[in-house]
Formats: C-alpha cells, sequence, structure tokens
C-alpha cells in the first residue's frame, strides 16, 4: 500500500488556499530521508552528497537540504546562479555538465565549483576559456553493457557520457602536466536502480580504476563520485532499496579494492536526485470531467505539463483518490490531462475506486523529475509548488505562472501591451 503522507481533511484546507493543481513537499520525510543516506556512509570520512539541482531545481527545497549537510550537482548556468544564490560556493558545487558552453565553464571557475569533465576534449576548451583549476574531476564511461549479479542494468555503449578507459588515462596526464593538482572520477552508469547492488558493483569499477590511474598517471586521486541513479519504488508491489545495504555493499568494495593500496582516504560523493526527493513530492490535482467512450477517462486539471514522466517513459505514478483509499478498486480508467496530446495520460488501465467530479487526485512521487520536467505546451502554465512543513503548516515556495509570466518574452514588442491588457484590464 502507498499512502499519501498528507490526510483527506489536510488537502480539503490546504486547496481553500491554494487551488489544484500544485506540486507539494514533506519536509519531513525529505529530512529524514537525507539523514538516513549520511549514516549509510559515515563510515567515509569525506562523504558528501551533492543534491542534482535538475531534479526540483526549488531553492527552499535545496535549503532543508543544504541544512542536512548537502552540496549541489549543477549542470547549467542557471544552476549554477541558484547555487550560488543559496550561498553555495567551492567544493560545495559539483560542476558535472556535458556539451557545456564555454559561459558556464567560466561560471563554474568564478565560483570555484568542482567541474566534472565530460570528455578529452574539454581539457582545452576548459584551459582556453576558463583556466584549468587544481581541483579536476572526469566523467568515465567503460562502454559496453552494465551488468550486476542482478543481470543487464543499462548499456553505457550507447550512452553520450565520459571519457573511454583509454581517454582517461590520457587526460589526466595532460591535466596533471597543464598543473591540476587534485583529481577525481565519475561515472554514472544506470538511472532509477531498484536493487542494492548498483552502487557496489558502480564503485567497483570506479575503485579500481581510481588504482590504475594512480599507477599509470602518478596523480592524487581525492575523491570518487559514485553519481545518481539509486531508483525509488515507484509501483506498490517494487521492493525499496535499504540505503543501509548500499553502504555497506561499498565499503566492503572500498576495503578490499582501495585500502589494501593505501588509498583509504579517499572521499566519497554521491549526486543523488530521485533518491533524495521523489516520493515526498505529491502532485495534487481535481477530477474535473469523466468521459465514456471506448473506454473511461478520468480528466484532472493537471497534465502532461505538470509531470511528463507517464507520457515520455510510459512511467508508472501510483494514484490515490482522496478519501476512497480504503474502497475497492472495481473501476478501469485512464487518467488523463487537457492536453491535445493522446499521450498526456497520467495512467492507462488503471484500476480506482469510482472516481467522482470534484475527488481530490494524489499523484505520487513526484518530488523530483516532476515539475522541473515542466513545460508550456499548448499555452498550459506551470502549477504552484507548496512545503509541508514539519509543524504542520503549509508554505508556498513557488507560486504557480499567471498567462503573463507565459507572454513575457514578448515584453520587447505592441503586441506584449494587449496581451497585458487582458491580463489586468485598465491597469496599463
Ligand atoms: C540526473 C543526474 C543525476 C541525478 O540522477 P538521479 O537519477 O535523479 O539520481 C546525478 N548526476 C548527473 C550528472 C545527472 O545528470
Amino acid at each position: 500500500m502507498k499512502k499519501p503522507f498528507l490526510t483527506l481533511e489536510q488537502l480539503k484546507e490546504i486547496v481553500k488556499k491554494y487551488p489544484t493543481p500544485f506540486h507539494i513537499y514533506d519536509e519531513k520525510g525529505i529530512r529524514e530521508n537525507a539523514r538516513k543516506l549520511k549514516e549509510a556512509f559515515a563510515w567515509n570520512k569525506g562523504y558528501k552528497e551533492y543534491f542534482a539541482v535538475k531534479a526540483t531545481p526549488n531553492p527552499f527545497i535545496i535549503n532543508i537540504l543544504k541544512e542536512e549537510g548537502c552540496g549541489v550537482d549543477c549542470s547549467s548556468y542557471t544552476e549554477l546562479m541558484l547555487a550560488k544564490a543559496l550561498g553555495y560556493r567551492g567544493d560545495d558545487i559539483m560542476f558535472s555538465s556535458n556539451v557545456t558552453p564555454a559561459e558556464e565553464f567560466v561560471k563554474a571557475r568564478e565560483l570555484d565549483a568542482i567541474i566534472n569533465l565530460d570528455d578529452i576534449t574539454h581539457i582545452e576548451f576548459l584551459e582556453k576559456t576558463a583556466g584549468i583549476p587544481k581541483v579536476i574531476c572526469c566523467r568515465y564511461n567503460p562502454g559496453g553493457v552494465f551488468i550486476t549479479t542482478n543481470g543487464i542494468m543499462d548499456n553505457p555503449g550507447n550512452a553520450k557520457y565520459g571519457f573511454t578507459k583509454e581517454q582517461i588515462i590520457e587526460g589526466f596526464r595532460i591535466l596533471k602536466e597543464k598543473g591540476a593538482e587534485q583529481f577525481g572520477i565519475h561515472a554514472f552508469l544506470a538511472s532509477n536502480t531498484l536493487s542494492n547492488d548498483y552502487y557496489p558493483a558502480l564503485a567497483r569499477i570506479l575503485f579500481e580504476l581510481a588504482v590504475e590511474l594512480r599507477s599509470k598517471t602518478g596523480v592524487d586521486i581525492r575523491f570518487i563520485n559514485l553519481s545518481g541513479g539509486i531508483g525509488i519504488p515507484y509501483r506498490p508491489e517494487d521492493k525499496p532499496n535499504d540505503i543501509m545495504v548500499i553502504g555497506e555493499g561499498v565499503r566492503k568494495a572500498y576495503e578490499e579494492i582501495l585500502v589494501p593500496e593505501g588509498m583509504g582516504d579517499i572521499a566519497l560523493y554521491s549526486e543523488l536526485g530521485r533518491y533524495m526527493l521523489a516520493p515526498y513530492g505529491h502532485l495534487v490535482a481535481t477530477a474535473i470531467h469523466e468521459k465514456n467512450i471506448y473506454k473511461h477517462y478520468i480528466g484532472l486539471d493537471a497534465c502532461a505539463v505538470n509531470l511528463m514522466r507517464p507520457a515520455m517513459y510510459g512511467a508508472y505514478h501510483h494514484i490515490t483518490v482522496m478519501g476512497k483509499e480504503d474502497a475497492p478498486c472495481d473501476h478501469m480508467y485512464d487518467v488523463t490531462g487537457s492536453l491535445c496530446e493522446n499521450n498526456d495520460k497520467f495512467a492507462v488501465d488503471r484500476m480506482l475506486p469510482k472516481v467522482d467530479i470534484g475527488d481530490l487526485i494524489v499523484i505520487h512521487d513526484t518530488g523530483a523529475h516532476g515539475y522541473s520536467m515542466g513545460y508550456n505546451y499548448n499555452g498550459k502554465l506551470r502549477s504552484a509548488e507548496l512545503l509541508l512543513k514539519e509543524d504542520g503548516s503549509v508554505q508556498l515556495i513557488r507560486r504557480a505562472e499567471t498567462p503573463m509570466d507565459y507572454f513575457a518574452t514578448f515584453d520587447f514588442c505592441d503586441y506584449y501591451k494587449s496581451l497585458a491588457e487582458d491580463m489586468n484590464p485598465g491597469k496599463q
């Protein structure tokens, strides 16, 4: 059973002030989870989580993680701006980008962020545009197929990211020659893994690489970044990861591979996004239409612009019809949004209790890669984001877009005046 982190009574109060749709986040859940992650890696002295900003780029949320000791992982200019505004500097910022524009490297250097290079040609590009820093990281791609004892996890050989083995050896030599002094390695080989084996298997690959890189290039390896990829149970029948087991599995690999080589002082980093936040966000919507043709449809006031994953990947998101948690799921529906796109469906052939117009609908696990993947197709506007605080109160942490946000990029021309007049009659 997947249960919402708020009750129907709480939601009824909230929608009096903040109309649906909105995303709401659970501060208590976020903090408890972040503390548990820290505990799982407490055996490693330098361990640090750099929250992947792209998952949930909201300063109020990131600030909670900051209070829990997390840094940030950025991959664009605006994410670096957000990091700066939140008071992050230096080695509290990881800059893990790819196909990076020059001005982003300049910005990252300005903030003294740790730069994680995605390609061997970026060494020269970085040197020309922003200079080679003392601390540098390179992203590794082992190629081929990534297999653990659980079977095939993903296909790095098809991924655009990272250096090959030969390139990272060569790259470290060049970087050392150009003045880099402290090195890190990074890899991201599989996404949303529901297995306690992913991090330990990845760690083994990177630890062995670290030993090889040190012996072949003589560089000083200071940290290994295991990046993101730990998944969450989107489906009620999914078995959740056990972060303590994951931390222990990584420790075992560390003691087997790094410690005997005298490399037992290497810090471990992570760049988790989904694992940090996905379960602690709900998209809350209202059922506004019911339609019965060849199938039965429930239409919501939210649509794929509020949560793109089902439309984009066919991703499963659990749905709770609030107040009907214990009612039998004896109706089969497609739960849809209003886009003129037939893939705008939050669920297809989903068994739910009978839904009535006006029912409040909770779509689960939208705390990461939810709001942030939003877009404006069909002129739809992005929703508000709310925070359910530990004391039970609710705070607006991002207002909903208005039509003026949608039209703001016309503010250089005359049409804008007419658009603004419609929005604010008499004010222009
Ligand atoms: C997206 C991303 C992450 C976070 O991934 P999750 O699947 O949310 O854990 C971490 N690092 C990099 C470089 C990424 O692109």
